[in-house]
């Protein structure tokens, strides 16, 4: 297995450019500015920010974008045709993804092309663009379904051609992460350029392909905040990010505790909330009820929480409800400053989960404290003040 600790993994987010190719979306200039200012603040190293071929007004966004002087290295979206390579040199972008399509079924059934012919596109395209000093990614669109012998050839001419790395794209999110590993990691011994891994989520396994490319050896990988894209989207920047440090022991070079932030952003220019199970970032995804789970997280929050949720802008919550236990019940009711003995706690505990079953869900503060007024009005003890 490749060792990610001896090398700098670097996220190019495409939430401006993949991102808003989801069916519906649209950013204003004034919201992609401000998303781009912000993942830029977050540490992303990388973001591809649009498609200057599609017109006027694109290279003028594009060019927009240039303008803000990020540290963030941008990266426009091109077929392999010289018009569109100039459309992006004319933005002002020093860096361009030059896509086409890799896999038999592609150049058959959407290109009615050859191989010869990619192969041509690919030099004539790549040819001009590194006569021009851009630093280029060659896009292997549909490459999870390219036959792998073709797609080292391909490499190959990118390579000796100058290109500065390869993008393997599983345009349908069809594979799996061990289908990944493989596939990626067979590149990456037989050609001597850097790969990028771009993965979609189809099958719910877009951000597990992505750690998976990367553990085979891409040095670069595709997100999108929120998971945002095309169908079902694309790898969330947010799930990779916290799974390269959680999952692979990887610093990935990003200020995480701004990620709700640029979530929040990004769901509300998209017009596409949030979920609150969203993972990592969803407002309720450090909440806990169960009368096991609340009692190990007052004990100790490491007993039930992966990580922190301040680390990435979210605070945890002990809901009172159905499941809950003495120990949750007790430690709500202590900060809204009542202090019930272990008996008064046991009798009160049938009423609350009575209640959250009649109400389908958790019970506020102000429930919570009627329940405790009524259970004393029917002859509990009274429960102390404590502040
Ligand atoms: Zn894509």
């Amino acid at each position: 297995m490749v060792d990610t600790n001896s090398r700098q993994i670097i996220i190019d987010d495409t939430t401006l450019r993949d991102g808003e190719q989801t069916a519906g979306v649209v950013f204003s200039l004034a919201e992609k500015k401000r998303i781009a200012r912000l993942l830029d603040a977050t540490g992303v190293g990388e973001l591809e920010c649009g498609i200057p071929a599609m017109g006027r007004e694109e290279q003028a966004s594009v060019r927009a974008l240039v303008e803000l002087g990020l540290n963030a290295r941008l990266i426009t979206w091109n077929r392999a045709v010289i018009t569109d390579i100039q459309a992006s040199i004319d933005s002002g972008v020093g860096a361009v993804d030059i896509s086409l399509s890799v896999s038999d079924f592609h150049i058959e059934h959407k290109l009615h092309k050859s191989r010869d012919w990619v192969r041509e596109q690919l030099k004539q395209a790549l040819g001009f663009a590194k006569q021009n000093d851009l630093y280029v990614c060659v896009g292997g669109e549909d490459a999870s379904r390219a036959d792998l012998d073709f797609l080292v050839e391909l490499m190959e001419i990118a390579r000796s051609l100058g290109a500065d790395r390869f993008r393997f794209c599983d345009t349908l999110g069809i594979l799996d992460p061990f289908t990944t590993f493989d596939k990626v990691s067979t590149l990456a011994s037989r050609v001597a350029l850097d790969l990028e891994i771009h993965t979609h989520n189809d099958l719910g396994m877009a951000t597990a392909n992505a750690i998976a490319g990367i553990r085979a050896g891409a040095r670069f990988v595709n997100t999108t905040v929120n998971g945002l894209g095309e169908r079902a989207g694309n790898a969330a920047l947010e799930e990779v990010v916290m799974a390269l440090k959680h999952a692979c022991g990887v610093d990935p070079a990003i200020d995480t505790g701004r990620l709700v932030e640029l979530s929040k952003l990004v769901g509300e220019a998209s017009g596409r909330p949030v979920p609150d199970w969203k993972p990592v970032v969803g407002e309720k995804v450090f909440s806990h009820e169960s009368g096991l789970h609340a009692d190990g997280v007052l004990k100790c929050p490491g007993n039930y929480e992966g990580f922190d949720p301040a680390e990435v802008g979210l605070a945890r919550h002990l809901v009172i409800g159905k499941h809950s236990g003495r120990h949750g019940v007790q430690e709500r009711l202590g900060r809204l400053g009542l202090n019930l003995g272990r008996l008064e706690l046991e009798a009160l505990l049938p009423r609350v989960r009575g209640l959250a079953q009649g109400l389908k869900g958790a019970l506020t503060d102000q429930e919570l404290l009627q329940l405790c007024h009524d259970h004393h009005q029917a002859g509990a003890s009274h429960p102390r003040q404590v502040c």
